[in-house]
């Protein structure tokens, strides 16, 4: 049963059992009403009250500027996962690069787009998926790596190179985004701190919510909601006003089409979106009424008086993942894959004896009979991963500290 098993899935993710306990009840019977949460209208008077909730929850977790003014941020919930924003980003960002140049020139327009560059820094399996759907929509040749962290470590992910070896592109003007995932998922690297660049755009699908954000140095972060935040089924995007009407313009789609740049459809198109409160088409409410539940017990374990609230779960995520790393590196049967100065916090990726495949086998299978699940390193790279999300207790984390030392001792 599940009070007897401890999860490390890497998404979809462990969820607060009291907020599972609640959505099953919900979905039977919303507010009294006899009608369940995925039954009603997503125009009803209660989805608009869940929609505003979950959104002002985020609001205070993170430290979102308000929603109006040019330095306000838009809070947008929208469906097609990471990979939606993926293509979400670049159709955006193009568009609005074309309509900054346009009220600069009027002329020669066809010569002037040659120069766009899509900057990506290249840390881990997503970011690379990321820059392949840009050189797709855009073409290669618009698309420049800044850096590519293979390049540094054998041909493997694993470090972010100094910022001093980035090639990011030489004109600011000509860079329509710079685009980085804060926490690679398969590769269990995270950003430190946020880079630079202009016109940012972060990937944040799987250390939402772990840790404070420095929301204005970003044009927009977007995730998933499958990791820390909720069921599969909603990515939520904070996006900056000034890179939406009407503090800005966009560019129109004849002339994007005439320029050979991509169009994309209207479900991802952030100004449509935003302009109705994420209410374009049938967004699904039950995602986002768990993503609110989950966010609530949130802010309800942190003092009102610290900013932004969500500094006391970082704070215990910092716990968890010091306590596993410790004890990885006090053995040598263990071995982390990444580098010490960009381990993340949410996903610990480890070998056992450098990558024996029968001692990882024997790992894993010690840890499921004792109710350890979930610790299956990604199928293209292998080995161990722990996830480290915020629905882990600090007890299973233990526990898996124990099953870690016991286990590197039978081995020694
Ligand atoms: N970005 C990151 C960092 C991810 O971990 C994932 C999925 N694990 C994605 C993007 C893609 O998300 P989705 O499967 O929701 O498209």
């Amino acid at each position: 049963s599940r009070d007897q098993v401890h999860y490390f899935g890497a998404g979809p993710a462990p969820l607060p059992t009291p907020v599972l306990e609640e959505a099953s009840k919900v979905l039977l019977n919303y507010n009294d009403t006899g009608v369940g949460i995925t039954e009603i209208s997503h125009r009803s008077p209660d989805a608009n009250a869940i929609l505003a909730h979950t959104q002002s929850c985020l609001r205070k977790l993170l430290d979102i500027p308000e929603s109006d003014g040019p330095d306000g941020y838009q809070i947008m919930f929208l469906q097609g996962g990471g990979s939606g924003e993926f293509s979400a980003v670049v159709y955006h960002m193009v568009s609005l690069w074309l309509a900054r140049l346009t009220t600069k020139k009027q002329q020669g327009l066809d010569h002037e787009v040659q120069k766009m560059k899509l900057d990506y820094l290249v840390t881990g399996s997503w970011s690379l998926k990321a820059s392949q759907e840009a050189a797709r929509l855009v073409g290669s040749e618009h698309v420049n790596i800044v850096t590519d962290a293979r390049k540094h470590n054998d041909g493997k992910f694993g470090v972010i190179p100094p910022s001093d070896s980035w090639t990011p592109s030489k004109h600011a003007d000509d860079v329509a985004l710079t685009y980085y995932c804060d926490n690679e998922t398969v590769d269990g690297v995270e950003f430190p701190s946020a880079p630079d660049g202009p016109n940012l755009v972060a990937d944040m699908s799987s250390n939402f919510l772990s840790r404070p954000v420095d929301v204005r140095k970003h044009a927009a972060i977007f995730g998933g909601a499958q990791k820390n935040v909720g069921t599969t089924g909603i990515t939520i995007a904070i996006v900056s006003n000034s890179i939406l009407p009407p503090h800005s313009g966009m560019a129109d789609s004849k002339l994007l089409r005439k320029l050979g740049l991509p169009v994309g459809p209207i479900v991802l198109d952030w100004p449509t979106i935003a302009k109705n409160n994420s209410l374009y088409n049938t967004l699904p409410i039950f995602d986002v009424w768990i993503a609110g539940q989950v966010m609530q017990r949130l802010l309800d374990q942190s003092p009102e008086d610290k900013s932004p609230r969500i500094t006391t779960q970082a704070a215990e995520s910092n716990q968890k993942a010091e306590l596993l790393y410790s004890i990885l590196d006090a053995s040598d049967v263990y071995s982390v894959v990444p580098d010490r100065s960009v381990r993340s916090r949410m996903n610990i990726c480890l070998r056992i004896k450098g990558g024996d495949a029968d001692a990882e086998k024997a790992f894993l299978k010690g840890a499921e009979s004792k109710g350890l699940l979930g610790l299956k390193g990604h199928r293209s790279v292998g080995g161990i991963r722990i996830s480290n999300y915020n629905a882990v207790p600090v007890a299973a984390a233990e526990k898996l500290a124990q099953y870690l030392k016991d286990f590197a001792k039978e081995q020694e």
